[in-house]
């Protein structure tokens, strides 16, 4: 299994970026030191128990969001997996495509890559497997149908935001900050933490803003925007002139808005993107097997990894539960309710299935 060798290899590069980084930071670790992907635990052996052999298990009715850093090393580790099998759905928005600055972060992806959609790419890439993958260079959110099981490796709170809106019955997400890689299962509604959760989505730039803008960027700007969002240029004219809310004015503001640069990209290096991804993985191989995040502790939804001190015991899996500002998964959101009834009627069907 690719597990225990991705993680192994990021803690390695994390070894060497503190000795050659912060090397006065703190007192290394002496000895062995290793996580267990099976348990979500820092340990120095494997687990026995953990299963060797993923032979027909099926992926059908999963779906990824966001093919970067963390979502390339999740179909990587899938792709490595012998014996997974299903269809994967893979989606990305990202206009630019894959540039110089993704090539050291999304292991996937070479100079080959360069300028090319990144869901296409990936798929491309990892078809010599199994799993076949249907790619899309559009947002996960906007296509139709709702995943069973959403895995969400996006980089911002407003892509988690839109993703939680269709309230998938599995949901699991990773995510990293710094020198830390987080993994979460969301859930079960009300009672765990959802995407939203801890999450406020950065806020939008106003619709004046975006009016004056488009109105100093000058005639080339107009008749682009113009295109783009299908309508004349002397409909744009009379919008930066009176700012109407009718249909010509909501289809400019969204067009506008989704050409927004994303909020800054924060701080980060490819081994926390590369734990987050394999962490993912296994937890969502673990789902389809109904094993928990971590035993002895069934409600476990949350696994942290941070590599300043790797082996402090705040390296470990915890409960974390919903944000009581989270308007999402609030039990007063007649939303939730559907969640609960999803999740229900998915735990019914499986039940059903698995073998007595
Ligand atoms: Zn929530």
């Amino acid at each position: 299994m690719p597990f225990g060798p991705y993680v192994a290899a990021a803690l390695a590069a994390a070894e060497v970026y503190l000795h050659v980084r912060l090397p006065d930071h703190v007192a290394r670790a002496t000895g062995a030191y290793g996580w267990d992907c099976w348990q979500q635990t820092l340990t120095t052996r494997p687990d026995a128990t953990a299963p060797t052999d993923l032979s027909g298990l099926d992926l059908t009715g999963t779906a990824l969001a966001g093919v970067g850093a963390v979502g390339t090393t999740w179909i990587h580790t899938l792709w490595a997996t012998p014996g997974l099998t299903g269809d994967i759905t893979l989606a990305d928005a990202d206009k630019k495509g894959v540039t110089t600055t993704n090539l050291n972060r999304c292991p996937l992806f070479g100079h080959a890559s360069l300028n090319k959609a990144k869901a296409h790419e990936a798929a491309r890439i990892a078809n010599d497997c199994a799993i076949t993958w249907h790619s899309h260079h559009n947002r996960l959110e906007a296509l139709d149908g709702t995943p069973t099981m959403l895995i969400s490796a996006v980089d911002t709170n407003r892509a988690r935001d839109a993703l939680q809106q269709r309230y998938p019955p599995r949901i699991l997400s990773a995510s990293t900050r710094d020198l830390r890689a987080e993994v979460l299962r969301a859930g079960p509604p009300g009672a765990g933490a959802c995407l939203r959760c801890y999450n406020p989505p950065e806020p939008f730039v106003g619709d004046d803003t975006l009016r004056a803008r488009a109105r100093a960027d000058g005639p080339g700007a107009v008749r682009a925007l113009a295109v783009e969002a299908g309508v004349t240029e002397a409909d744009v004219h009379r919008w930066l002139d009176r700012g109407d809310c009718d249909e010509v004015g909501t289809r400019l503001l969204t067009t506008l808005r989704r050409n927004e640069p994303e909020p800054p990209t924060r701080f980060a290096v490819g081994f926390t993107s590369a734990t987050a991804g394999v962490l993912l993985a296994t937890e969502t191989i673990k789902t389809l097997l109904d094993h928990p995040m971590t035993p002895g502790s069934q409600d476990s939804n949350n696994a942290t990894i941070q590599f300043l001190n790797p082996t402090a015991p705040v390296n470990h899996a915890t409960r974390l539960g919903p944000d009581p500002r989270c308007p999402a998964c609030a039990l007063t959101n007649p939303a939730t309710t559907i969640w609960q009834r999803r999740v229900a009627q998915l735990d019914v069907d499986g039940a059903r299935r698995r073998p007595v």
